[in-house]
């Protein structure tokens, strides 16, 4: 049978009416049913909620359990989130997203980590669990599935130029590593915080092979046909440059930007001049969403993605 579509007017009235919440409404807390959030500061442009909302509104179709589900957004400043943290887990909150600046401040005081978010240094998703919060990693999760739903790529036996040596960069060099790509070349305009990457990387790197560059000296002898990642966030203002000059680059064979607003970014126009493929991050957004909610739900990533997609479209003005 086939489902009805999310209806984008319902989709964008929910985004506008969704409140931002603090720590003295947790302080407060007394709703009855299950409660998800989104920790952030800033958080006002999260489109998390807009996302969770929807594909939990279409769970709640085929089964009543999900109806009293709901996820709420939280401007939190990072010297409050671990009040916030204990505030939630009393309140039983069931799961947490943390986006920026809580990953990593979060990795040290969750009870513990998913081994497969050990190397990444950050967690952006906490399962509610009596011991305390267990925290995961789904951003590297969102990364392959986007690359292969928007590309057509697997990050397996690819050799991978990624930009930047931020957060965001680790999570997906170690999400390379993980799922075996040829070699891994990484660019940073600030040599030490690549360096600081490459000391991380070193121990999991198994044989493949893995060099930092500076995005104005490139080896001679960068593979072609790679995936090119962008995990700076050279691109977020239109007055920013390209994170590197994609011409100088052997020809790639497809180009994946994690932002997605604006949704096309210099070096989304340098890849479509080459006519080299190209994606922005919003399917990774959703991607990462689709997992947490499975971590939370037992509901398999693959089958709320495509709802969570249709309201970050609908959030990003369709
Ligand atoms: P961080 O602040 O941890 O890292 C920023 C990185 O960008 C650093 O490598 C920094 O280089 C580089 N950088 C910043 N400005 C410039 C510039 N003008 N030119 C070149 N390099 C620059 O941020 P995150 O790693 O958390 O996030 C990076 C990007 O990834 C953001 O745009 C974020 O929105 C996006 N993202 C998207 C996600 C998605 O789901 N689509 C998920 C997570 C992140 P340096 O070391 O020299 O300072």
């Amino acid at each position: 049978m086939e489902r009805a579509a999310v209806s984008i007017e319902n989709l964008k009235s929910n985004i506008e009416n969704q409140e931002v919440l603090t720590l003295a409404d947790l302080a407060s807390w007394s709703r009855p049913g299950t409660s998800l959030a989104v920790l952030g500061h800033p958080i006002k442009h999260s489109i998390s909620p807009a996302m969770h909302n929807a594909a939990l509104a279409v769970l709640a179709r085929d089964d009543a359990r999900f109806a009293a589900w709901r996820y709420f957004r939280f401007e939190v400043h990072p010297d409050d989130l671990p009040r916030a943290l204990e505030l939630l887990h009393e309140r039983k909150f069931r799961g947490v997203n943390l986006t920026v600046p809580h990953k990593i401040i979060a990795f040290d005081r969750v009870a513990e980590v998913d081994p497969a978010a050990q190397p990444v240094g950050a967690v952006n998703t906490l399962l509610w669990t009596e011991r305390g919060w267990r925290g995961h990693n789904t951003d590297g999760y969102g990364l392959a599935a986007a690359m292969k739903e928007t590309l057509g790529r697997d990050l397996s036996g690819a050799h991978v130029i990624l930009l930047g040596a931020g957060g965001a960069a680790r999570g997906a060099a170690v999400e390379c590593l993980q799922r075996g790509c040829a070699s891994l070349s990484i660019a940073n305009r600030t040599r030490e915080n690549l360096d600081a990457l490459l000391a991380v990387l070193a121990p999991i790197a198994g044989g493949v092979p893995v060099r930092g560059f500076s995005p104005s000296g490139l080896p001679q002898d960068l593979p072609a046909g790679s995936l090119v990642i962008n995990a700076t966030s050279a691109g977020l203002k239109s007055s920013d440059p390209a994170p590197i000059d994609l011409t100088a680059l052997p020809r790639p064979a497809a180009v994946f930007d994690m932002i997605y607003n604006p949704p096309v970014t210099p070096l989304l126009r340098s890849a479509a001049k080459l006519s080299a493929p190209g994606a922005n991050g919003l399917a990774m957004l959703v991607h990462q969403g689709a997992k947490a909610l499975e971590i939370w739900s037992g509901v398999p990533a693959g089958r709320t993605a495509p709802d969570m997609a249709a309201a970050a479209r609908a959030a990003m003005g369709g």
